[in-house]
């Protein structure tokens, strides 16, 4: 018997019929006489739903009320899962995030998982039923309802994983495994059996939407055996996350990830001297807006300079709010922003030992005519923000650049 903890996306949820798809999934693993806990996110569709209707009502919300109304559409699907599996025979209950309780911190919207006391859903599981979890949510430091960040169900799945010490965490979706791209925009990616923590850590972050990066570090953390599988079609192999001594292969570059999620924002000529980069990024900071990539561009004279830096798209209007009141204490004379940027990576642990790789890049871009206007680089990845309306021919060009197409 081993412990079991499956995760549903959206998609694998978005009607009755996948409910009742998704409870024989988890009627098979009972009778392999496992104990399962399952994780599901709201229906697909159901959370932009529901965030349109806090933007509609109130655009600068009070982050906990938005809370209360996302995590609204993980309470349905878990209550139905529930449900559906009680028709079939399976004894099973639904928790809600408190219920548990997942604690997590009170950055509402974008909460921290901090602990999960296992004696409920041990209870659950040692009572002989399922324990259905509603992903995504959780209770916060303030006793109010937090939510884990867009994706955030993911994590949800490893975390409990972790919490009842489960022998694996099976996250079913509508792909069936990580591939080398998103298959979605790239009809050559190809299936990785295996991925290196490392890898799907820069992965998620850079745009893979597969996983959300903070699962990939509660797994890394608690040795969590994640496999990502299709629920459509579940034998169909998937991808397990392992260690990067388990990959035989180190090609220079294994994924390339994507994110639209993405604004530009450039200050021209600014004086140049030291404290000017905090008299900036302090404010930005304050407001909790991150900061991405960053280019500094020295001028003839020496003492002004141009800046350009990236933050998440959806941060645009606070971050250029936050840098007109910050004016007179950084004293450029012009600001700027585009938001239809996109920045495309090439990822690989390989990379660390073959050289040339970024070349690579650069060369394949000019070929096809796409102008980069920031690159940053870390020690398994590089970046470049693009416009956004070359994604796909960047993609797809780097892939078969990269020899990673489908033969
Ligand atoms: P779920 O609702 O099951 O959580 P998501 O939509 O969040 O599913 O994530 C699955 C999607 O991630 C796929 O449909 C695919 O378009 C996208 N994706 C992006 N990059 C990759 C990749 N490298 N491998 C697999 N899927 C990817
Ligand atoms: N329902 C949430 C979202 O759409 C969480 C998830 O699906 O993982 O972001
Ligand atoms: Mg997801």
């Amino acid at each position: 018997m081993a412990k079991i903890a499956m995760k549903f996306g959206g998609t694998s949820v978005a009607d009755l019929d996948r409910i009742r798809n998704v409870a024989q999934l988890v009627k098979k693993e009972v009778d392999r006489g496992h104990q399962v806990a399952v994780v599901v996110s709201a229906m697909s569709g159901e959370t932009n739903k529901l965030v349109g209707y806090i933007n509609a009502l109130s655009p600068h919300y009070d982050p906990r009320e938005y809370d209360t109304v996302v995590a609204a559409g993980e309470q349905v699907t878990c209550g139905l899962l529930a449900l559906a599996l009680g028709a079939i025979g399976i004894p099973a209950r639904s928790f809600l995030g408190w219920q548990i309780p997942i604690q997590t911190s009170a950055m509402h919207a974008s909460a921290r998982i901090e602990d999960i006391p296992p004696e409920n859903l041990d209870a659950c599981l040692a009572s002989g039923k399922v324990a259905v979890v509603a992903g995504f949510q959780g209770v916060a430091e303030d006793n109010r309802v937090s939510t884990l960040g867009r994706g955030g169900s993911d994590t949800s799945a490893v975390a409990v994983a972790a919490a009842m010490k489960a022998d694996r965490c099976d996250i079913y979706t509508d792909v069936d495994g990580v591939y080398t791209t998103d298959p979605r925009i790239a009809s050559k990616a190809r299936r990785m059996e295996k991925i290196a923590f490392e890898e799907m850590l820069e992965m998620a972050s850079l745009g893979a939407k597969v996983l959300q990066t903070r699962s990939v570090e509660i797994a890394m953390q608690h040795r969590v055996p994640v496999r990502v599988l299709s629920t459509f079609d579940p034998d169909a192999g998937g991808t397990l996350l392992c260690d990067e001594e388990d990959i035989v292969e180190k090609k220079p570059v294994t994924g390339i990830a994507y994110s639209r999620d993405e604004a530009k924002i450039s200050l021209m000529k600014i004086p140049d001297h030291p404290g000017i980069a905090a008299a900036i990024f302090g404010p930005l900071a304050n407001a909790g807006i991150n900061v991405d990539m960053i280019v500094q561009n020295i001028s003839e004279d020496g003492k002004r300079t141009d800046l350009t830096f990236t933050c998440p798209r959806t941060e645009l209007p606070r971050a250029l709010k936050a840098l007109e009141e910050a004016a007179p204490a950084i004293g450029y004379r012009e600001i700027t922003s585009d938001a239809n940027v996109a920045k495309i990576s090439i990822i690989g642990i390989g990379m660390r030992t073959h050289p040339g790789v970024a070349q690579t890049m650069f060369r394949t871009l000019s070929e096809k005519g796409i102008n980069i206007s920031v690159i940053s680089t870390s020690e398994i990845k590089v970046s470049v923000l693009i416009a956004e309306e070359y994604v796909e021919l960047a993609v797809r060009a780097l892939h078969s650049a990269y020899e990673l197409d489908v033969a």
